[in-house]
């Protein structure tokens, strides 16, 4: 095992801002130098166990100035997700309107089942122990999700003339907002947590998989997807910025479990 405490050293030689986040990492495999900023701004230097450690400090110093863009983009960029307690009062969304949510331990007058959104900015869910709470209001999310891209899929669906799509709304991790499988899946997929994003970033998400649904020719983002995107939704690029702003902060199923 080559150690990196010489590669650190001329690290420290750059004299790189004190508060960056540095790593130096040894890769047997990789025959050159590299460089990667994280999200969040934490950057990785990729260091092949036979370099000449004065080459490092060489290295970083020419790069210097890219880093500095790099790290400031990827700071700014570091997501912020929400983490939910489920007591009463706290801030829920759904297409970007606001929601409170009040535990209850029976349906209140209007409302026909639990959870629900209701009409007054009420998130309404049973009261019980934190765990179902958020099993039951990550449940709701899909079930209005994917009642709403059965119903705004459809115009794409003839349009694009797709056929046998099927939709799911599940949860995607921390990368993706949809996905959309080929054949013989087919399948146009949602994260639960896009629903709580303004309705015009659903739009864009839904927009976006079902371009990919029509199978264009060329690359998945390539000159034929981006055409059906154009006709689809001219404003594309716009939301698709949007989408990545929003989507920092949403909320993905985080929460304060008990210890
Ligand atoms: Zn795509």
């Amino acid at each position: 095992m080559t150690s990196s405490e010489p590669f650190r050293a001329a690290l420290a030689a750059v004299s790189l801002p004190a508060d960056w986040q540095v790593e130096v990492v040894i890769r047997p495999r990789r025959r050159r130098l590299g460089l990667e900023v994280k999200p969040g701004g934490a950057v990785l230097v990729l260091v092949p166990p036979t370099t000449d450690p004065r080459l490092i400090t060489w290295f970083v110093t020419c790069k210097r100035q890219w880093l500095t863009e790099k790290v400031k983009i990827a700071t700014q960029l570091a997501p912020a997700h929400p983490i939910k307690e489920f007591i009463d009062g706290e801030e829920f969304r759904l297409y970007g309107v606001s929601y409170r949510l009040r535990l209850v331990d029976h349906a209140p007058a209007g409302v026909e089942q639990l959870p629900a959104f209701a009409p007054e900015g009420i998130l309404y869910v049973r009261r019980q122990p934190p765990a179902q709470i958020r099993r039951a209001i990550v449940s709701l999310y899909r079930k209005i999700g994917l009642a709403w891209l059965q119903q705004h899929g459809r115009q794409y669906e003839l349009d694009g003339q797709i056929s046998n799509l099927t939709y799911v709304v599940r949860d995607l991790g921390r990368r993706h907002w949809g996905l959309y499988y080929t054949p013989p899946k087919h399948i146009v997929a949602a994260h639960w947590a896009a629903f709580s994003l303004p309705v015009r970033l659903v739009e864009y998400l839904l927009a976006h998989e079902m371009a990919h649904a029509t199978s264009p020719a060329g690359r998945s983002h390539g000159p034929a997807w981006q055409r059906q995107m154009n006709q689809w939704m001219p404003d594309w690029r716009r939301r698709q910025v949007e989408l990545v702003e929003a989507g920092r902060h949403a909320w993905l199923g985080g929460w304060n479990r008990p210890s």
